[in-house]
C-alpha cells in the first residue's frame, strides 16, 4: 500500500464540499425554507418542458455531435446576434455553464497561472483553477455598493496572469456591472494580453440598468469566450445545458478538454434548449418581472424582519446585514437558522477569499413562490422577537 493511496482524492476534497449541497441537505434535514442554493420552486415554461419530452419521443437519445447538436448551435448564435450584435466565430454546448467555466480553465490555463476573478465568486471558480493548476486570484468588490478599485484591478496582474474570469450579473452579490466598470476591465485585459471567460448565466435577470455582454467591448471580442446556460433564464436548473462561444482559437482550446471531461450529451434537452432560445426575449423579460417583485419582497421581508438589505439590480440574490439581528457572525447565523427560524440560508462570506471582509453578511435567494418568501420573512421577523 502506498502511504497516502488517495493523495489526489484529498487534495481535491481539500476544496470542501459545496456549500450548497450542504445547505440544502441542511434544509432537507430540518424542513426549513430552503432560501440558500439558489434554484425556483417553480417549473419553467410548459412549451421548453414539452420541448424536451417531444425530443426524447423523437428519438434524439444518443450522443450529440461533439460541438452541440446544429439547432441549438444555430439558437445560441442567433440569441447572441440578434440580442447583441455579437457574431461569434463558433459555438460550443456544455453540460451547464458550470463544465463551460471549467472546460475553459482547463483548456486555457497552464499550472501556475493565475486567474483573476471578482471577490466573492462564485465557488466553481476556484475549484475549476485548482483542476487547472492554476490560482484564483480575487479582487475585492466592497459592500455595500459592491463596486471594486480600478487601481486594485491594475494591481492585481503579474507575469503569471493569464485570464480574467468575469461574472455579471453577478452571484453572490446581485450586482450588474455597468459600463465604465467594464471599461476598466477591457483595459487592463487587452493591455496585458489576456484572455477572458465571462459568465452570464443571469444575463436576462436584470432588474436595474442593463446587461453589458463583455464581449461588445472595444478589443474584448477576440479575446473572450462568452459563457451562459438555460437553466436561469428557464427556470430549469436541473437541465445543465450551456454553453461557451467566442474566437475559433479559444473555443477548440475549451473543447479540447470538454471532449474527454464528458465528450457530449444530454442530447435531448439541448434540442429542448434550443426551442426554448426561441422565446428567450419575451420569456425572459416576463421572469425579470416576476423576479423583480419577489426580490421586493423579500428585501421589504428582511427590513422589516430588522435586516440591513443590500438590494440587488439581478441574480436570484439578495445579500442582508444580519448584526441588526443580534450576529456578528453570518455563518453562526446561518448554523442556528434552521433551528431558531426553520429558513436555510448562505452566509456570504463563503465565497469570499477573505472571509472577513463580509462578515456580516447572508445571502438569500427570492426565486421562490410569493407564498414563500412572505413566510420564510416572517419566519425571521420572529428572530428579534421571540414570542
Ligand atoms: N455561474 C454562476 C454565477 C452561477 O450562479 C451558476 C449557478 N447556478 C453557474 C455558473 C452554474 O450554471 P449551470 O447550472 O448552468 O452549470
Ligand atoms: N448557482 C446556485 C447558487 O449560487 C447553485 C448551484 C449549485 O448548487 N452548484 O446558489
Amino acid at each position: 500500500m502506498r502511504d497516502a493511496p488517495f493523495a489526489a482524492a484529498s487534495r481535491l476534497t481539500g476544496l470542501g464540499t459545496s456549500i450548497f449541497t450542504e445547505m440544502s441537505a441542511l434544509a432537507e434535514r430540518t424542513g426549513s425554507i430552503n432560501l440558500g442554493q439558489g434554484f425556483p420552486d417553480e417549473d419553467g415554461p410548459p412549451e421548453v418542458l414539452r420541448a424536451a419530452i417531444e425530443a426524447i419521443e423523437a428519438g434524439h437519445n444518443q450522443y450529440a455531435p461533439l460541438p452541440g447538436v446544429p439547432p441549438l448551435r444555430e439558437a445560441i448564435a442567433a440569441h447572441q446576434r440578434s440580442r447583441y450584435g455579437l457574431e461569434h466565430e463558433d459555438v460550443q454546448v456544455t453540460f451547464g455553464a458550470t463544465e463551460a467555466i471549467s472546460a475553459g480553465l482547463l483548456g486555457l490555463c497552464d499550472p501556475g497561472d493565475e486567474v483573476i476573478a471578482l471577490d466573492p465568486f462564485y465557488d466553481s471558480y476556484r475549484a475549476g483553477a485548482a483542476f487547472a493548476g492554476a490560482r484564483l486570484v480575487g479582487v475585492p468588490l466592497q459592500p455595500p455598493k459592491w463596486r471594486f478599485d480600478p487601481a486594485g484591478l491594475a494591481a492585481a496582474v503579474t507575469e503569471r496572469t493569464r485570464m480574467l474570469l468575469l461574472n455579471t450579473p453577478h452571484n453572490p452579490t446581485g450586482r450588474v456591472l455597468d459600463r465604465t466598470e467594464l471599461e476598466a476591465i477591457a483595459a487592463v485585459c487587452v493591455k496585458h494580453d489576456l484572455v477572458a471567460i465571462s459568465d452570464e448565466v443571469y444575463e436576462h435577470l436584470v432588474f436595474d440598468g442593463e446587461h453589458v455582454p463583455l464581449a461588445t467591448l472595444p478589443g474584448m471580442a477576440e479575446r473572450t469566450l462568452t459563457v451562459s446556460s438555460i437553466g436561469k433564464t428557464f427556470s430549469v436548473t436541473g437541465w445543465k445545458t450551456g454553453w461557451a462561444c467566442g474566437p475559433a482559437e479559444l473555443v477548440a482550446a475549451l473543447r479540447g478538454a470538454k471532449q474527454f471531461m464528458t465528450f457530449a450529451g444530454g442530447t435531448p434537452l439541448q434540442h429542448a434548449a434550443a426551442a426554448a432560445l426561441a422565446i428567450a426575449e419575451e420569456h425572459g423579460a416576463r421572469l425579470a418581472a416576476e423576479l423583480e417583485a419577489k426580490r421586493d419582497r423579500l428585501c421589504d421581508g428582511l427590513e422589516r424582519a430588522g435586516a440591513e438589505v443590500l438590494r440587488p439590480a439581478g441574480t436570484y440574490f439578495v445579500n442582508a446585514d444580519v448584526r441588526p439581528l443580534g450576529y456578528d457572525d453570518g455563518v453562526v447565523f446561518c448554523r442556528e437558522l434552521p433551528e431558531r427560524a426553520g429558513v436555510v440560508a448562505i452566509p456570504t462570506s463563503v465565497f469570499c477569499a477573505d472571509p472577513g471582509r463580509v462578515r456580516s453578511l447572508v445571502r438569500f435567494a427570492f426565486c421562490k413562490r410569493e407564498a414563500v418568501i412572505d413566510e420564510a420573512a416572517a419566519r425571521l421577523g420572529r428572530l428579534r422577537c421571540p414570542t
